[in-house]
This record gives structure tokens, sequence and C-alpha cells, in this order.
């Protein structure tokens, strides 16, 4: 089902649940309420964190800005009082954590993921049931720091795991499950690698799996292969059993994990000490969205460096980009740090995160039920050449969308890009060839698929392998097509990377030529002989639309060296040789990232803008104030009023004779979302 019509149910299901509800349920009742982009706050309790204040926990994570937080329960230590003897009882606790938490939190309107680990058990446990534990590839369990591991096989995650889960379900109201550390970890804390459980139970269940001997880590490829689709059936099953039993108690728990099948919420976690990129979270979120339409993302901005220093934090400001983009799309925000915020140590990261947390809450209404308003999609090729068209794109100001050939609504975007375009599979071609004959634009960066006719069915001459000193010559009348006062300056560009010459494709207009009769060596010897006839790029019409080669991997190149010819070549291939009708543009500094996206109803639309200065080699500042940054927006309605949402002040605005709406936002701090309101 589409996220929005899931979305539409959720919302009527849920208003009429409220009226039922008292506040301190905090909804638990309410269907599939994980849908909404929420704000998680996860505090990895130590068990001394047993005796902080809780009145003071409650205010905090209030005046954060989150209304769900993760909250350590079960497993390896239990916040409660247990009944069951093989759950090791936090010895700090006095009476209850998660009974006294709990009822705070629902009565602040504030929801409780309960946190379990399964994957160790306390060693006076492990000594009575060896058959419960992993056992790595010298035949010896692993004991750390008292913890032993145990096995996803064995008895206590097959069984005395869901005795626990039981419990605390059927005890506490949780809004929501969380596992950790599940699945089949080959390695310790301390990154020792132990390798492929050899327990009993592992050896017995892959023999019925697939007849073979359990491999060890370094085993034959065959084995390796069917102990990874092994791997996966367990964990699979394994999340099924949890979903029956979960869902049989409380239907609306919401099960958050590390994986996907049997899960509502996939969590990740970006951890990276100095960041995943600069698009990490956005290619994260947009990607995991993409594959998995009814379900969420809670991806963790780790407050800390890495798990060896859980204690200090990373830059303050590397968790603004993170969460703006999760924000941007549609995902959960997620911040993960260690203990309650009373007791955290460095608490730098806490203003910059926060100040996102709450202005998603004190914008919610614009924030809830958007969808994008992108006209540009990106087939998402993971790779340096599609990370060169998310940094191109994203400096131009381009709004655009990952997209999947196959399971994208492709019909509401103007334009397509496929990077790395010999990804495309051979029956793509009866998705794209109808999508430009019907008025789409595609535009291929590498190897120009067989199987695709919109491009005139190009046939392959040769392709020439990366070498030094190949070149694109950019002539004056592929500046009079590409008509950018940038490209002035620039009559050539370096090519690396393979160049793929094709035979000329009638009724196409070509641009562009290779430059390979160079030579190279001293300088008194490094010239350019001649320029070849071959083009470096091609279009043409087919059907209502047009479809564009460049036959070499351009984000590739822009990805490694930077190189402004490309992004001009790129972006002015879909400005104005497609003509991609783009309804936002803005004109600002390259490092501003900017997302458009619209009320589902067509009540509001909005610009989204994120600063990205700051950042100078592994340190992450504030950024730079930009000012003066003027947003260009073809309006779809009368408009009611346009302003600015982080101080909701009204922006100067006018419309222009072409009917777009020209409004200027004098500065730009962190990062600002534009609202544009319509008249009733
Ligand atoms: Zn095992």
């Amino acid at each position: 089902m589409p996220r929005h019509l899931l979305l539409l149910i959720i919302s009527t299901l849920f208003f009429s649940s409220f009226l039922s509800v008292g506040v301190g349920d905090a909804f638990s009742d309410e269907p599939n309420w994980w849908m909404t982009p929420h704000r998680m706050l996860q505090t990895n309790l130590r068990e001394v964190d047993a005796t902080m204040d809780t009145d003071l926990y409650v205010r905090e994570v209030q005046d954060f800005g989150a209304n769900v937080v993760l909250f350590s329960v079960g497993g390896i230590v239990a916040n409660y009082p247990t009944a069951l003897p093989y759950h090791w009882r936090n010895t700090y606790m006095e009476s209850d954590l998660v009974g006294t938490v709990l009822p705070k939190l629902h009565a602040a309107n504030i929801k409780m993921i309960g946190r379990f680990d399964f994957s160790k058990i306390n060693e006076q446990f492990a000594a009575k049931h060896s058959d419960w534990l992993y056992v790595n590839e010298q035949g010896q369990n692993v004991n750390y720091n008292g913890q032993v591991h145990t096995c996803l096989m064995g008895g206590y995650q097959q069984d005395y795991m869901f005795k626990i889960l039981d419990e605390a379900v059927m005890k506490y109201p949780l809004d929501g499950v969380f596992f950790n550390m599940i699945g089949f970890p080959q390695t310790d804390y301390s990154r020792v690698h132990h390798g492929v459980c050899q327990c009993e139970n592992c050896k017995s269940s892959f023999k019925a799996f697939c007849g073979l001997d359990l491999p060890k880590h370094d085993g034959d490829a065959k084995a390796l292969t069917k102990l990874k689709a092994w791997q996966r059936a367990q964990i699979d099953a394994q999340f099924r059993r949890v979903r029956e039993l979960v869902k049989s108690i409380r239907p609306n728990i919401a099960i958050c994990t590390y994986t996907e099948e049997h899960i509502d919420v996939i969590r990740k976690e970006s951890g990276q000490p100095i960041g995943e990129g600069h698009w990490g979270n956005l290619e994260r979120a947009q990607s995991t969205l993409m594959k998995n339409p009814t379900r969420q993302l809670a991806n963790a901005s780790n407050h800390f460096h890495q798990m060896i220093f859980r204690h200090s934090g990373v830059a303050p400001y590397l968790h603004t980009r993170r969460l703006w983009q999760l924000m941007m799309s549609g995902a959960w925000l997620d911040f993960y740090c260690m203990g309650p915020l009373q007791r955290l140590e460095d608490r730098a990261g806490l203003g910059p995160a926060g100040d996102v947390y709450r202005f998603h809450a004190a914008n919610d209404q614009w924030l809830l039920d958007t969808e994008s308003a992108a006209d540009v999609g990106l087939v998402y090729h993971a790779g340096e050449d599609f990370a060169g068209w998310v940094q191109m794109l994203s400096e131009s100001h381009v709004p655009f969308d990952l997209v999947s050939v196959t399971d994208s609504e492709l019909n509401r975007y103007q334009t397509l890009v496929v990077p790395q375009s010999d990804r495309l599979h051979k029956d793509d071609a009866r998705i794209l060839d109808p999508y430009v004959a019907r008025g789409g634009r595609l535009l291929l960066s590498g190897k120009v698929p067989e199987s695709l006719t919109c491009t005139g069915s190009p046939k392959l001459i040769k392709t020439w392998p990366e070498r030094h000193s190949m070149y694109l010559k950019i002539r004056p009348e592929d500046k009079q097509l590409i008509a950018l006062d940038a490209l002035k300056d620039y009559d050539l560009s370096h090519l690396r990377g393979e160049f793929h010459e094709y035979a000329p494709v009638p009724d196409s207009q070509t641009l562009l030529r290779l430059v390979h009769d160079v030579t190279y060596g001293p300088p008194e010897k490094c010239y350019i002989h001649s320029i070849s006839d071959i083009p470096g790029m091609w279009y043409r019409k087919h059907g209502q639309g047009a479809a564009l080669v460049l036959p070499y991997e351009i984000g590739r190149m822009y990805a490694e060296w930077g190189s402004q010819t490309h992004a001009l070549l790129a972006v002015g291939s879909i400005d104005q040789l497609l003509k991609t009708p783009r309804r936002a543009s803005v004109e600002t500094s390259p490092l501003v990232e900017v997302t458009h996206r619209r009320d589902r109803e067509g009540r509001f639309e909005w610009v989204g803008l994120l600063n990205h200065t700051g950042q100078l080699a592994a340190s992450i500042h504030a950024p730079v104030p930009i000012p003066n940054v003027t947003v260009h927006l073809k309006t779809s309605d009368r408009v009611k009023q346009i302003r600015g949402l982080t101080d909701g002040s009204a922006l100067q605005h006018h419309q222009e004779p072409n009917g777009q709406e020209t409004i200027t936002l004098p500065q730009l701090n962190e990062f600002e979302i534009v609202l544009v309101e319509y008249a009733d």
C-alpha cells in the first residue's frame, strides 16, 4: 500500500480512537502509530542509572522535544522486578524503574519503546545452561566482563527470551519493543573475531537446512553462501515469532530492530566519528523508505564518537546535518546517548540536536504528512557515480528523490537521471521507454543498455579505457545549447574512467567532442594534436519526451575531483537540453541543500534549506550564516502567506511576470523551512 494511503488510514483511526483513550494511556491503541514521523531519544541506561531522578528524566525528554524514548527494559539487565529466575535483576534498582518511569512518560504523552538485549547473559546463569551459549571456532564460550555470549539457536533466544518478552509486555503498556545485537555476531566488544558459532544447535540446524557441515568463517564459498541464507532464514523466523507473540498481546506495539522482515520500525545508526559524508543520512533515509513503503526508519544520530568512546560526543553540528536529512525524508528523528541526559558528561551536542527536535515538534503540522515535490528522480545505483550525482544536484539546488525503476511512481517526475546506466536491468526498458514516450525526460550516465530504444539504440563501436590525457572539448556551439555564463571560461574538461564510443544516432543532437589525440610527457611535448568527431553527449526526442546520453560516468568524476565543468554540463543538460520544468529553484551558495515538499491535500508547500558550511577538515563548527537566499517557486494556488518556520516571521516576496513567486530569506543560519500557505 502506498505510504500516503497508509498514513490516511492511520490518521483516521487515530482520531477516532483518540476520544476513547485517556492521557495516561499515551495512545498505545493507535494503529500503526509508528508510520507518522516521531522523535525518539534513546538513553541507554547503565545499571547504575537505576538511581536517577525519574521526574527530571521525563522533564529532560520533554525539553529535548522527544515524543518517544527507547528505554532499557530487559535482557542483560532487568530494570523491573522480574519473576523469571534467569533474568538478571538490576542490583542498583530499589523498586521498579520501568514501572516508575513509564506512567510518568505516558502522562506527558511520551511513548516508551522497551529495549531488550538477549545476546548475552550473566555468567552465573551461563554456568547452568551451556546449551544456550555461543561457541567460537576454537570450541570456547565467550565471556566478556562477566557477560557470556548466547546463540540465536540456543534455548535462551529460542525459548527463554519469549518468556521475558511476554512478562514485560504483559506487565507494562509498552508502546514498542526494540532488540539490540540481533542475529549471529562473530566479534566481541573488543572487536576480537571469534567466528561462526559452532554450537550443537547451529550444527544440526544448518545440516538439516542444506545437508552440509557448518563451516567456519573461512570455509568454502558454497557453504558460506548457504550459511548466509540459513542465517537470514533464522533471523526472519525469530522475528516472525516475536511478532506473533507481541502482536497477540497488543497489536499496536511497534517492533523495532536492525532488520526488515516482520519489523515496523527499521533501526539503523549513524556512528562515524566525523560523520558519514555530507549526504549520508539523505541516502540512507530515502533508500530505506523507498524499499520499505509500509515501514518506518529510525536512524540514530549517535551522540558519541564510537562504541570505544561512548561518553564523549561527536561535533555538535554533525547532529544537525544527520537529523535534518532524516526529517526532510519523512523518517523519524533519532538521537542515541549513554544514560539519562542528567548524567551526560559531554552535553555540547544536546543544543543543536535538540534544536532540530524542538523545531519538528513546533512545526509538526507542516511536517508529519507531506510528500516530496521534487521534479527529478535519481535512480538509486549506490556507488561513486551516484554519489557524484547527489553532490551535483544538491550543489545546484535541484530537489530530487532517490527512486527505483520498478518500485517508484516514476510518472510524477519530470526527469529521471540514471547513474551507472549499465546497471539497468533488461526489463527496465519496458518501463523507461514508455516513460519517455509519454513525455518524461531520461538522462543516462555511462553505458547505454541495449534494450533501451528511446536513446536511438546506438551501436557501440568501442570502449576507450581509462588513460592519461583524455578530454572533452566544449565547443562554442555547445555553449550555445548549454548557455551558462559559468561555462565561458571552460573550453575543455578532463575525462577519467571509461568512455563509450557509439555510432551516430539519427535524429539526435550531439554535443562535445572526445579529445584523445594528445601527447603526454615533458611539458614541451604535452599538447593536443586534433579534436575527434566522436560526440561526448547526445540527445534525441522520443515520443513526447527526450533521452540524453553522457557516455561516461560523469558523477564518478565529480565525486573524485569536483571539477565544476562536469557539474555545469550535467545539470546544464537537465535544465537547458532536456528543458526540465523545475517548480522550485534557489539562488544561494552551493553549500546549501534544498528540499521541496508539499501537503498531500495541496494546502501548503515548502522549501527546506540546510546550511552545510562550518566543516573544516575533521572539525564541524557552527554553520556560517548566509545572507539573502532567494527562493523561486511556481506556486500552485493563490498565496495566503509566506514565512520562515524557524521564527515564524513573514518573508518578503513578489510575483514575477511568469507567475512564480520570488521569496527572499534575509539570513540562513543552520536551517530553515520557507513555508508557502495557500488561501482556502
Ligand atoms: Zn550456535
